[in-house]
C-alpha cells in the first residue's frame, strides 16, 4: 500500500503537534510505520488520503456504533446547524437527550452533560467527594478514567499502594490521595478499606476494563465491590465511558443488573462529537451547582450539534433487537477470526457485546498484571499485515476492537480472513 501523503501530512504535522498527533495512542509507536491520515469514512469503511480503503474496527475509539457518517445522524446535525452552534443558554436538544437516557436507564435519576469522559470522570470524583466529605479514591491497574490527575497513576509493589504518578507534572500531594488495587482481587480492596475507608470517598471502576486489553471481571466481584462500598459510606462509581450504550443501552449497570452510585458517560452517547455525562440519584446530583456547592460547569456543555448527534445515534440504539444482533454478528465474526488457531499457541480472544480484543495468551485474562508485554511483538506484526491489507484497528496490541451496526457480514468475514491469516502468519514466525 502506498501511503505517501499521509507521509507528508505526518511531517508537517510533526512541525505543529507534539508527536504529529492531538492524541498519543495515534501516533503508530506500539506498531510499524507511521499514523495513516484518514480522509473520509463511511459505514464499516474509511479511507486514506492515498484513497486506501479499510475496514474500520477503530471506529473513533468506540463512539461510532452505527459506523461513520450514518445518514440519520448526520441529517439530524445538519438540521441543527441550519439554526446556529452554540448559545451558552438551555435548547431543548438537552432535555430530549437527558429524557432519552434516563427514562431508559433503571441506574439513574439526574444527569449533567460535559464535553468529554475526562471531564465527565473528573466531575464525577469531585462529586463523590463533595458528597462524602471524605478524600481519598481507589482506583485498579489496568483502568483508564481519561487524563486527570488524580487517576495518571499506576501502582507500585504491594498488593494496594499509593499511586505513583504516571506522568510527569503532577504534585505528589494529589497522587497521595489515590489508591491503586489489581482488579479481580477481593483481599485488596478489604485492606484498602480497612486502612483507608474513614477517608475513602469513592471506588472507580470500569466495569468492563476495555482500556488496557478487555479485562472482563467475574460479575461476583462486581457485586462484592457493591456490597462491601455500601457497607463501609463509599460511593461505587461504574466509569461506563466505553461499556456505557456499547454492551447494551443500560451499559454494564444493566448488563449486570448492579447498582452503583454514580455512573459516567462519554463515546457513544455524542454520536461522534465530544459529549461526556455523570449521572446519579437525584439526591447525589442535588449536591452539583446551582443546586448544591460542588461546583461545575462548561461553555460549551450540551452544545446543541452534539447533543442532536447524541440523540439520533441513541434512538437508533434504541430500536428492538438493537445489541441482540451486534452481539451475534460480533460472535460469528470471533469465531471467523480464532478459525483452526488452537489457543495451546498463545492466542485467544476475550470479547463481550460488540467489543473484543485480540489476547495474546492462551488463558482468560483478567487482571492489567497478566498481560505480557513481550507478546505484543505479535500484535506488531500482524498490524503490518492486517492494515496493509485493508483492516484498520487501534494500532496498540493494549486496544479492543468494536463492530458497528454498519458492518456486514461480508464485510466481517472478509476482515476475519485478513485476521486469521495474519495471526497464523505472526504465530508461526514467532515460532
Ligand atoms: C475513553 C475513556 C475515558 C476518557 O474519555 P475522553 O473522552 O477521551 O476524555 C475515560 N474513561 C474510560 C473508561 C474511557 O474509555
Amino acid at each position: 500500500m502506498r501511503r505517501e501523503n499521509s507521509d507528508k501530512l505526518y511531517t508537517k504535522a510533526k512541525s505543529l503537534f507534539p508527536g504529529g498527533v492531538n492524541s498519543p495512542v495515534r501516533a503508530f509507536k506500539s506498531v510499524k510505520g507511521d499514523p495513516v491520515f484518514i480522509d473520509r469514512g463511511n459505514g464499516s469503511r474509511i479511507w486514506d488520503v492515498d484513497g486506501n480503503e479499510y475496514i474500520d474496527f477503530c471506529c473513533s475509539w468506540g463512539p461510532l456504533i452505527l459506523g461513520h457518517n450514518n445518514t440519520v445522524v448526520r441529517d439530524h446535525i445538519v438540521a441543527t446547524l441550519d439554526k446556529g452552534t452554540s448559545f451558552g443558554a438551555p435548547t431543548a436538544l438537552e432535555n430530549e437527550l437527558g429524557d432519552l437516557i434516563v427514562s431508559n436507564n433503571r441506574f439513574i435519576e439526574k444527569i449533567r452533560f460535559v464535553n468529554s469522559g475526562t471531564e465527565a470522570v473528573m466531575s464525577a470524583i469531585r462529586l463523590a467527594r463533595g458528597f462524602t466529605g471524605k478524600n481519598k479514591i481507589l482506583k485498579f491497574e489496568g483502568c483508564y478514567h481519561g487524563h486527570m490527575d488524580a487517576l495518571l497513576v499506576s501502582a507500585g509493589s504491594g498488593l494496594v499502594t499509593l499511586g505513583n504518578s504516571s506522568s510527569a507534572g503532577i504534585p505528589e500531594a494529589y497522587v497521595n490521595e489515590t489508591l491503586v488495587a489489581p482488579l479481580n482481587n477481593r483481599e485488596a480492596v478489604e485492606e484498602a478499606i480497612k486502612d483507608h475507608g474513614h477517608d475513602l470517598a469513592c471506588i472507580i471502576i470500569e466495569p468492563i476494563p476495555a482500556n488496557n486489553g478487555l479485562l472482563i471481571q467475574d460479575i461476583e466481584y462486581l457485586e462484592f465491590l457493591r456490597k462491601i462500598t455500601k457497607e463501609n459510606n463509599i460511593l461505587l462509581i461504574f466509569d461506563e465511558v466505553i461499556s456505557g450504550f456499547r454492551v447494551g443501552f443500560e451499559g454494564a449497570a444493566g448488563l449486570y443488573n448492579i447498582q452503583p452510585d454514580i455512573l459516567t458517560y462519554g463515546k457513544i452517547i455524542g454520536g461522534g462529537l465530544p459529549v461526556g455525562a455523570y449521572a446519579s440519584s437525584a439526591e447525589i446530583m442535588g449536591q452539583i451547582a446551582p443546586d448544591g456547592p460542588v461546583y461545575q460547569a462548561g461553555t460549551l456543555s450540551g452544545n446543541p450539534v452534539a447533543m442532536s448527534a447524541g440523540i439520533a445515534t441513541l434512538k437508533e440504539c434504541l430500536k428492538p433487537n438493537f445489541y441482540s444482533d451486534l452481539e451475534k454478528k460480533t460472535k460469528k465474526y470471533i469465531g471467523q477470526i480464532v478459525e483452526g488457531i488452537d489457543v495451546e499457541k498463545g492466542f485467544h480472544i476475550q470479547q463481550i457485546g460488540s467489543i473484543y480484543w485480540l489476547a495474546f495468551s492462551s488463558n482468560r485474562v483478567t487482571k492489567a498484571s497478566e498481560i505480557e508485554a513481550e507478546k505484543m511483538s505479535f500484535f506488531k506484526k500482524l498490524y503490518e499485515i492486517v492494515l496493509d491489507n485493508g483492516v484498520y484497528m487501534g494500532p496498540s496490541g493494549y486496544e479492543v476492537g468494536f463492530v458497528s451496526s454498519a458492518h456486514s457480514e461480508e464485510d466481517l468475514t472478509k476482515a476475519a480472513q485478513v485476521l486469521n491469516n495474519a495471526i497464523m502468519q505472526a504465530l508461526d514466525n514467532e515460532q
